[in-house]
């Protein structure tokens, strides 16, 4: 883990790192425009920047670092008031960024019911109608981010458990991981869902084995058939839910975010900023999907100012490992009768490849969502098809996840200058219950940071909020150590797959 003083970091919120390295030698006093208004001093500064990788003490003007080196070298720049700060010795990074998040999600979470740590069903119930009795008239309860894999036997639930409890008030939350959702009766009824229903394509409507009946669970694209029924929230409550997040990122030293769901979230950023309450820099994704929408439009990745920028197009390949819908090339261990799904954005065969080489012939920067080892497979030949045939530029291909790798598509990464876009916090997290689900060999190359960075993969850290907390020290320790939330792995679960703490601050 890391020292206390890394609280440090937080003072950096709002300051770029673009700033030049001092010099020894003892320059004469700059002008008026280049005097820092804040210095911070007797510190340990890691740099992250090898030219001069500790320093003492930063010179901060505006949102600008001025420079980094000795308490000395540092006073000497100041102009007749700095704000002087004493870090008592204690660490300071760079500021954060993650590369993976869902921003809005993490807002509204920050206001929603909380069934992450339900630990039994009853909890799970008890919560609901807790929060269901307190929702005001027309309300749905939503969010929840459960897992029923920290309950006893990892029991599944079922809309008969919260019936009785919640009435007429609809209710839709789902399991951590996002691939997966509990819906009421009431919920069902008016989402028009019932044993009639068909699976739509690329999803799951579980049914009770003897009625036929819906249980209440719906996997990824069955999802939509009861949140497309959710009523939208309102714009303030969505500046409400924006302005949540970006304190809640703020005190935990996280000063950029790569929102993976942007989307129409833009609009909400772009006000918040207006009204100077936007703390984060946020780089934001669109649905691949809607590619042709953002070519017609002539924008491209990197559009926007400092603040707030639109990034590129995110799309998926799979589900995920807890849903047993994450696409393998072999059956899963627990569940043999399958090797997962690949998401309806793979289908027809072809399509995927024709949006990725359309978008980046765009000149837009693309990002697939791959779990399984089949889907990054594929993945990795279509962004590989691109990286040699396109023309040669700085394309960022990103896997989003790339959790399981067959060995043999690990090199793959950095050969064709592939982003890996990790969220270690995953590793301690699925490590509790992943190697019941693939086995032990696959397992050894599961979340593969070491392997990667040997073989030259770019990695990008992030938390996946709301599927994890974004704190990223809670990220760093999990690369660092592997230990798994449960304790059963105390020295790392697959360690030789372990980091050092440096190699996973620079992964942020
Ligand atoms: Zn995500």
């Amino acid at each position: 883990m890391l020292p206390a003083g890394m609280r440090m970091n937080r003072l950096l919120c709002s300051v770029s790192l673009a700033g030049i390295v001092m010099t020894a030698t003892s320059a004469p006093a700059p002008p008026p425009s280049l005097q820092p208004d804040l210095l911070i001093v007797n510190a340990i500064v890691r740099t992250l920047d090898d030219a001069r990788p500790v320093t003492q003490a930063v010179a901060i003007r505006g949102n600008r670092i001025l420079g980094v080196g000795s308490d000395a070298e540092v006073r000497a720049l100041a102009g007749p008031a700095p704000r002087i700060l004493d870090a008592l010795g204690r660490l300071v990074l760079p500021g954060f960024n993650d590369a993976h998040v869902h921003f809005l999600g993490g807002g509204f979470q920050l206001a929603a019911i909380d069934l992450r740590d339900a630990r039994t069903p009853s909890e799970f119930v008890e919560r609901i109608e807790r929060f269901a009795s307190r929702l005001p008239p027309g309300g749905w309860v939503t969010g929840g981010d459960w897992d029923h894999e920290l309950w006893p036997g990892s029991p599944l639930p079922h809309r008969k458990m919260i019936d009785a409890v919640t009435g007429a008030v609809p209710v839709f939350v789902n399991r951590l991981d996002g691939h997966m959702a509990l819906a009421n009766s009431a919920a069902l009824e008016r989402a028009g869902v019932s044993r009639n229903t068909p699976d739509p394509a690329g999803g799951i409507i579980v049914r009770d084995p003897q009625t036929g009946e819906p249980t209440g669970l719906l996997k990824d694209s069955a999802m939509t058939l009861v949140s497309r029924v959710i009523p939208s929230p309102s714009i303030e409550q969505r500046l409400g839910a924006a302005r949540a997040a970006t304190a809640h990122a703020a005190r935990l030293g996280v000063t950029s975010v790569q929102d993976m769901s942007a989307n129409e979230d833009l609009g909400v950023y772009q006000e918040l900023d207006r009204r100077g309450e936007l703390n984060t820099r946020i780089y934001g994704f669109w649905p691949l999907p809607q590619w042709e929408k953002v070519v017609a439009l002539g924008v491209r990745a990197g559009f926007g100012h400092d603040r707030l920028r639109f990034g590129g197009l995110k799309g998926f390949s799979d589900g995920s490992l807890g849903s047993t819908t994450a696409w393998f090339f072999d059956p899963y261990n627990d569940a043999p009768e399958t090797r997962g799904l690949a998401s309806d954005e793979m289908l027809p065969e072809g399509l995927m490849r024709t949006r990725v080489e359309r978008a980046d012939a765009a000149n837009l920067q693309v990002a697939i969502h791959a779990i399984g080892d089949r889907a990054n497979h594929e993945i990795l030949s279509i962004f590989e098809h691109v990286a040699t045939t396109h023309d040669p530029r700085d394309r960022r291909l990103r896997i989003e996840h790339a959790q399981h790798l067959r060995p043999q598509d690990i090199a793959r990464f950095g050969r064709s200058r592939i982003v890996a876009s990790m969220q270690p916090y995953h590793c301690a997290d699925d490590g509790r219950w992943a190697e019941k689900r693939i086995g032990p060999e696959r397992a050894r190359t599961t979340y593969a940071f070491r392997s990667l960075l040997e073989h030259g993969a770019v990695l990008a850290f992030g938390s996946d909020w709301t599927v994890a907390p974004l704190d990223p020290l809670l990220g760093i320790a999990a690369a660092v150590t592997r230990r798994t939330l449960d304790g059963k792995h105390p020295d790392g679960w697959v360690p030789e797959e372990k980091i050092s703490v440096e190699q996973a601050v620079r992964a942020y």
